[in-house]
């Protein structure tokens, strides 16, 4: 949004409404971006509830002089009711559901105020006060919540292991660097609904017996950074952080933390070294950080995402959140829906949702009504699929029973242009780019399979190329460090199985 101009039309806004004598009779709030990023920027009028695609500073005068000067709506710059799926609409369409973006667009994020007014910190005090420490943990469990990073793995699990290690000094670390390509619900959560992800976190240290946190910020994410530290003043300022926490005995500081473009510290023992201000390279595991983790001490770490779920389902319950999703996911996913989809942008839907449903309604088809060819599910670590997979509900089982991953959450959407060999190619040089180069395997396999996918994106590759890249995959999987070169035999050996044709094409051969 902001790429798009949405800070010069905001500042264009105010002036435009000193101009017309206005300022005084109209409120300008500042949201974070609603994640619609094929529409413009989004302007909405209130109470008339108009929303607008404004591309220009002449969209923003004539919003002014005719809507708010003479109650005249802009027809020309109106957003279609249909496209406004993902925005406005969102909680009247009965298949998404907002538990995560609940305040995303709907609130200024830099005012605790706002937060607050809708029910912000209310579960903070409900878990100080009317809560034991492991009542919270019993219902983080109930409710069946796992980790929105990517691996799935059971929050209140995790939170119990932590209360149970006994230590002096115990940490509550929230994983914001988001890496993964294509992925950016947890930038649009942070810069949209901070205080959510603190609140989380405060709780998480109670139910533990942590007393300090960490956010670990992507450090390209300025606005996201921004936001949180606004956020952690306020927070102290109003007395939910710090010293005796409302009045309750329980204290809690929270620091922020820069990673510095490395996606393998997107790995949790590499963001722990990281924050410890050592090189960001992975651990070896056991032991894991519920025990010992951060400066060796128990340490919680969750994502953005994972987080953001917490304070409403210590609001609501755990049976209320386990409404949504599947039996063994319950809940909701934020997906990024990337790639040649009309509708690019940010949605939250009950776990179980269809890619077919994530593309084509919620995402409105393919640009220039082309033909999918293939999906790549859960991020650059995700499995690539073709069309005869789009009707596979997305949870955390899908992976086991239907070899489709849910990952991050990213859905990039490839049309009939598109060319897997060069798709592999450009995920192995991904890969090859970001190892750490810590272990052999995955440091080696990964330029060999640049180094071969380059030869086949050429013409110039060989039938045993094949069997070596899956050969690769496979090693890379066994024998590698961490989850980084673990993960790689996920989009090597779907894409080499599942567009074999396209591969034997390349190098002039046939099955
Ligand atoms: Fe580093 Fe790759 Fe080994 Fe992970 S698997 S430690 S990223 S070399």
């Amino acid at each position: 949004s902001i790429l798009l101009g949405a800070k010069q039309f905001v500042n264009y806004l105010r002036e435009t409404l000193e101009k017309y004598n206005l300022k005084d009779s109209v409120d300008v709030l500042e949201t974070g971006s609603m994640g619609v990023y094929t529409q413009g920027v989004v302007m909405a009028v209130f109470p008339d509830d108009v929303y607008y695609s404004v591309r220009s500073v002449a969209d923003v005068e004539k919003i002014v002089s005719e809507h708010l000067l003479k109650g005249r709506p802009v027809l020309s710059l109106e957003i279609p009711r249909e496209r406004l799926k993902l925005v406005v609409e969102r909680e009247k369409v009965t298949e998404e559901v907002r538990i995560v973006l609940r305040n995303i667009g709907m609130i200024d994020p830099r005012s605790i105020d706002q937060y607050i007014a809708r029910d912000g910190y209310f579960a903070l005090h409900k878990a100080l006060f009317e809560m034991k420490p492991e009542q919270v943990i019993e219902t983080i469990k109930e409710s069946g919540l796992r980790g929105r990073g990517g691996a799935g793995f059971p929050t209140g699990l995790k939170w119990q292991f932590t209360a149970k290690a006994q230590a002096d000094q115990k940490y509550v670390v929230c994983n914001a660097d988001e890496g993964e390509p294509g992925t950016f619900k947890d930038r649009l959560i942070m810069e949209g609904d901070p205080h959510s992800v603190i609140e989380a976190m405060i709780i998480c240290g109670y139910a533990v017996g942590a007393t300090k946190g960490y956010i670990y910020i992507r450090g390209e994410y300025y606005g996201s950074v921004e936001n949180i530290q606004k956020a952690i003043k306020d927070a102290y300022e109003y007395g939910f952080l710090g010293e005796n926490i409302l009045g309750s005995g329980f204290s809690f500081d929270l620091t922020v933390r820069l990673g510095a473009g490395a996606y393998v510290c997107g790995e949790e023992t590499a963001l722990l070294e990281s924050i410890e201000g050592k090189s960001g390279r992975p651990r070896l595991k056991p032991p894991y950080p519920p025990t010992n983790g951060l400066f060796g001490k128990p340490t919680v770490i969750n994502n953005v995402e994972t987080f953001a779920n917490v304070p409403q389902i210590i609001l609501n319950g755990a049976n209320w959140f386990k409404q949504f999703g599947t039996q063994g996911s319950p809940g909701t996913k934020v997906f990024s829906l990337v790639g040649n989809v009309v509708r690019r942008g940010i949605v939250e839907v009950p776990m179980g949702v269809t890619v077919r449903e994530l593309i084509y309604k919620f995402g409105g088809g393919l640009v220039g009504g082309k033909q999918l060819y293939m999906v790549q599910t859960g991020g650059t670590a995700g499995t690539f699929i073709g069309v005869d997979k789009l009707d596979v509900p997305l949870h955390y089982e899908s992976f086991r029973d239907h070899g489709v991953s849910i990952g991050s959450g990213v859905i990039l959407a490839m049309d009939e242009d598109v060319c897997p060999v060069d798709v592999a190619l450009n995920t192995m040089e991904f890969f090859e780019h970001e190892s750490c180069g810590k272990c052999t395997p995955c440091r080696e396999g990964t330029r060999l399979a640049v180094e071969i996918l380059r030869r086949m994106s050429k013409g110039q590759g060989k039938r045993e190329d094949l069997d070596t890249l899956k050969q690769i995959a496979i090693t890379t999987q066994e024998a590698s460090l961490c989850g980084l070169g673990q993960s790689i035999n996920v989009p090597l050996l779907s894409i080499l199985d599942n567009f074999r044709e396209d591969f034997l094409a390349h190098i002039g051969t046939t099955a």
